[in-house]
This record gives C-alpha cells, sequence and structure tokens, in this order.
C-alpha cells in the first residue's frame, strides 16, 4: 500500500508562522551602506510558511521514517552497525568536552587533552602499535593517512616504490586511498577458500612494493590463518603491511594487528567502538603505527611535558595535519567511554560474542542459501544469492522483502568476488531472540522465492515508498525547499514513476 498523504510535500501556506524573531537591531541604511547593491534581496526569500505543530509533525515524521540502530535490527555486514550505549552520550554531553573550544589555550583543556591522550594510549594496547593519531575522521581518511606515512618513509629512505598491492575481497576504499595517496593499484586474487592466495601474492611481490592493505579477519569474515607468512614475504622485500581495521571487532583483546605483523593501523570507531554511525558521520579513524612511522604521525601530537599535557607541531617528517584542529573530538569521548566501561574483559567478550552470534546465523541459514564459505567464521559470513537467481528472484529483490519484515537489510553485492552476495554482520549486542525472528523472516523470504516470487519481486510491499531510482536520488537530489514542489525526490512508486 502505498501512503500517498505522505508524499504530500508542499504544506506550506501563505501567512502561517511558526517563530517570533525580535526586530533587526541593525539599521537598514547602515546595511545598505555595507552591502554591494546586488547583494541585497528586493523579494523575501520563499521560505515554507508553516506553524511551530506543523513544522514538529514534519521532522518526527521524517525521523520515524529513518531505520536506525535503534529502532531495529541492522545485520549490515563489515559496518558492525551494534547498540550505541546511551552512557557515551551522558558522557559527552558534559560541559567540559561539549562547550570547549579548538581555540581556547592548553591549560584551559588538559582534561580533553588527557582524555585523547589516553583514549591513544588504549588503542595502541589495543592494535599492538607504538603510537596512535586521533585525527583522521574516518577509515577511509585512515587509510590515506597511513599511506602517506608509507610514501613519507620510503622518501626519507630515499627507495622509489609505487605499488600497493589489494586482496580482491578489499574494500573499495583500499584501492581509492592507494590511488589519492599516489600509487599504484595491484589487485591479488583470492584463492579458493577465499584467503590470499599465496603463491599470487609472491608473484606481486617485490622491491617496488610499498605495502600491502589486509582486513584479518577479510570481508568474508575469514581469518587470515597464514598472517605471520603473509607478514614475512612483505617484509622480506622492504615492505609495509597495513592493517584495515574495520573488522576489528572480531579480534579484540583476542589478538593484534601488531602480533600478525602489520606495521599501521586504522580502526574506525564508529564501527567498532560504539560512536554513532550511519547517514554519513561523524566518524573517527585514528591510525596506529609501530616506531619506524612515528616520526611520520600527523601534526599536532598530543604528548605529555612533564605533568602537563601539550600540542607538539615540531616534528619536521611529519605529513602534516590531515583534519582541522584535532578530529572529531565528540566521538573520541564516545570511544573513550565505551572502552572504559567494557575494560580488558569486556572488549575481549565482545569479540566472542559478535563471532557466536554470526556463526548461529550462518548455521541457520545455509540450508537455504548458497554458502560459497560455509566453514566457521569470525564476526560476519557470507551467503550467495545464486540458488534464488535461477529461479528469477535477485539478492537486491530479498533485501527489499526483509524491509517489510522491519529489517535493514544486510550488505549486498559485496565483497565483489562472491556472486549475489548477501554479507551479514549480527555484532554482540542483538538477543538470541532477534537473531531467530531474522532467521525466520530470511528463511520465510527463500521460501517465497520458490512458491510466490512476486510478492519478493515487487517488495518492499509496506514501507511508505517503494524502490527509489537509486542512481537518480545519489545524482540529483532536492536537498533544498522550492516553493510549490510536491515531490522529494524523483521515486518510483510501487512501479508508478511519480517523477
Ligand atoms: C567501512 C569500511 C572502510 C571505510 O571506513 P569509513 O569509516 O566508512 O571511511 C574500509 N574498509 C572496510 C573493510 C570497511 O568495512
Amino acid at each position: 500500500m502505498v501512503d500517498y498523504n505522505s508524499l504530500i510535500f508542499e504544506i506550506s501556506r501563505q501567512g502561517r508562522v511558526g517563530a517570533s524573531l525580535p526586530e533587526g537591531d541593525v539599521p537598514k541604511v547602515a546595511l545598505e551602506e555595507k552591502l554591494p547593491k546586488h547583494l541585497i534581496r528586493d523579494i523575501p526569500a520563499e521560505l515554507p510558511q508553516v506553524s511551530e505543530l506543523q513544522l514538529v509533525r514534519h521532522y518526527t515524521a521524517l525521523s520515524r521514517k529513518n531505520h536506525g540502530i535503534d529502532t531495529g535490527f541492522y545485520p549490515l555486514g563489515s559496518c558492525t552497525m551494534k547498540y550505541n550505549p546511551k552512557i557515551n552520550e551522558d558522557i559527552a554531553r558534559l560541559e567540559g568536552f561539549s562547550r570547549i573550544h579548538p581555540y581556547q589555550s592548553e591549560e584551559t583543556v588538559q582534561g580533553a587533552l588527557q582524555l585523547m591522550y589516553e583514549l591513544q594510549e588504549d588503542l595502541a594496547v589495543i592494535t599492538g602499535m607504538d603510537a596512535v593519531t586521533l585525527q583522521p575522521s574516518a577509515g577511509a581518511q585512515g587509510e590515506w593517512t597511513g599511506l602517506m606515512m608509507v610514501k613519507a618513509y620510503f622518501a626519507e629512505k630515499g627507495e622509489k616504490r609505487t605499488k600497493v598491492l589489494v586482496p580482491d575481497s578489499a574494500h573499495g576504499t583500499n584501492p581509492a586511498s592507494a590511488t589519492v595517496a599516489g600509487f599504484q593499484t595491484i589487485t591479488i586474487p583470492s584463492n579458493e577458500n577465499g584467503l590470499v592466495d599465496l603463491t599470487e601474492l609472491k608473484k606481486h611481490v617485490d622491491r617496488e612494493t610499498a605495502a600491502l592493505m589486509l582486513t584479518n579477519p577479510n570481508t568474508l569474515g575469514l581469518f587470515e590463518k597464514e598472517i605471520r607468512e603473509i607478514a614475512a614475504i612483505v617484509h622480506d622485500v622492504g615492505g609495509l603491511l597495513y592493517y584495515d581495521g574495520a573488522n576489528a571487532n572480531a579480534i579484540l583483546g583476542k589478538t593484534t594487528p601488531g602480533i600478525m605483523g602489520f606495521d599501521i593501523v586504522h580502526l574506525n570507531l564508529h564501527k567498532t567502538f560504539t560512536t554513532p554511525h550511519g547517514g554519513g558521520g561523524p566518524g573517527a579513524g585514528p591510525v596506529g603505527v609501530k616506531t619506524k612511522l612515528i616520526p611520520f604521525l600527523p601534526v599536532p601530537r598530543i604528548e605529555k611535558a612533564g605533568d602537563k599535557l601539550t600540542l607538539n607541531d615540531n616534528h619536521p617528517l611529519s605529513i602534516g595535519r590531515v583534519k582541522g584542529y584535532y578530529g572529531n573530538f565528540g566521538i573520541l569521548v564516545r570511544a573513550y567511554t565505551y572502552i572504559r566501561t567494557m575494560g580488558h574483559e569486556g572488549l575481549r567478550h565482545v569479540s566472542e560474542s559478535a563471532v557466536l552470534h554470526a556463526n548461529y546465523l550462518q548455521k541457520k541459514l545455509v540450508p537455504y542459501f548458497d554458502s560459497p564459505y560455509s566453514e566457521i567464521c569470525k564476526h560476519e559470513f557470507v551467503l550467495s544469492g545464486s540458488k534464488q537467481k535461477k529461479l528469477g528472484v535477485r539478492t537486491l529483490d530479498m533485501a527489499k522483502r526483509l524491509l517489510d519484515f522491519g529489517y535493514h537489510p544486510p550488505t549486498i553485492y559485496f565483497p565483489l568476488n562472491v556472486e549475489e552476495c548477501l554479507m551479514i554482520e549480527p555484532t554482540e549486542t542483538e538477543s538470541k531472540e532477534t537473531l531467530d525472528a531474522f532467521a525466520e523472516a530470511m528463511i520465510q523470504i527463500a521460501k517465497e522465492v520458490e512458491e510466490n516470487p512476486d510478492i519478493v519481486l515487487n517488495a518492499p510491499n509496506t514501507t511508505s515508498i517503494g524502490r527509489l531510482d537509486e542512481v537518480q536520488a545519489a545524482r540529483k537530489p532536492i536537498v533544498r525547499y522550492k516553493k510549490g514542489i510536491e515531490q522529494p525526490l524523483s521515486v518510483k512508486v510501487g512501479g508508478i514513476d511519480c517523477s
């Protein structure tokens, strides 16, 4: 059922007011003297004219259309959509954290600097690295920061290295970051077990190799058991190992990238460390490095000088600043709060539960879907919709059908080396009942594909709009109020083109 009422966007009526502003105290003549004439409006801005109540209802209605971790299960593989504990918000809102300004003098923000310093130390322990920068504001920016350090490291040694090796199961940001940092990306095919193919790796590694970027467990949810050997192959030619930490939820307190042999690591605090996630940010992608890369870390670095903390710009080999001010501070406060509330044992338990949940769900679903890698997984696993595709229903259709059950679909069509891929990451914060209910929904969909495929092909059936024209929505979004526009986006509603 399409709820057409929800699509009537224009609620403005001439003369309706929802706010009262004080009279301006800038004299009009002064304004005209100060501003060039062509910058002064002749006609008032065409803002929507609505009452306060209408405005409240409008935004409340929009917020309720949104799916978030606080409204339902969100098994988006590789993204670790786990619960964000509300205590994080309480702490981030403390005045000493929320009302400080980046231009304040160091003496007045010692508490904030101490929090950042301690978070750096915690993350260094968690990753097995020797030093950490908190500046990058996303995983992708962390990757780029890490690779710029790789570049500076080899420049300092006087070595010309142009290649970055990336497995074919890697996240798209890996080759993208390598390219932006000025390297040539070489793709390493996986073997039939979904792991790095050592023969292929050896074929491509040489003295021009700057780094190998690896996610472990990889995006298939499989642990690279030969990681020590992989590290040796790259180190033997003088190359470095970069750890994409997006899957750190599987290894907390169990092992570290440092033990595995990595030299550089990024973490996604908005994934593993429960800071808000989805809708595009803000995030944080701290980067940890081994001792030999410390001189290249971004500045300013937070350092101890006696019993004071200080921001030090004086590191001549640094790649410089990678973010305005000192990183997304509010996100850092939330991650710090999470780490301190969990403690070492708590974090280890997170990974144990995340891995248990993924294996539980995998076992329940494997009889109904193709499963190219169905051995024991880490915190996520992939299924393939190729069996259903033969019956004319694609993974995209099944993902849309899941919306009717109130679930956010898993990641689909990624990693690229699995046909009709569904990548499922339940996380440790979900209950057994939720996992069972989700499995029931997936099993029902698999049965529908065989018995009544139309219901899947026409899904979603219960949401207020049907399938979006995602290309148009991304390329030509209407994000600004324009008087008289009835449609927020060019959309296909239940098969009817409403553009
Ligand atoms: C999410 C993710 C990234 C990119 O991280 P952002 O914080 O979204 O920039 C990189 N690699 C993997 C495996 C990821 O899942």
